[in-house]
């Protein structure tokens, strides 16, 4: 699964949301994303 937020892996373990997403052309797309988006790797 990709984040939707941020474009990157939602690893197994970590906190997700799924959101339905209705469009006119494609019914019922279901995107993904973090709860907390980990961010930028280096840091802290
Ligand atoms: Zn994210």
């Amino acid at each position: 699964m990709i984040c939707a937020k941020c474009d990157q892996a939602i690893r197994p373990g970590q906190q997700y949301e799924i959101r339905d997403i209705h469009s006119a052309s494609a019914a019922g797309t279901v995107v993904h994303f973090h709860v907390v988006c980990p961010g930028k790797p280096r840091g802290r």
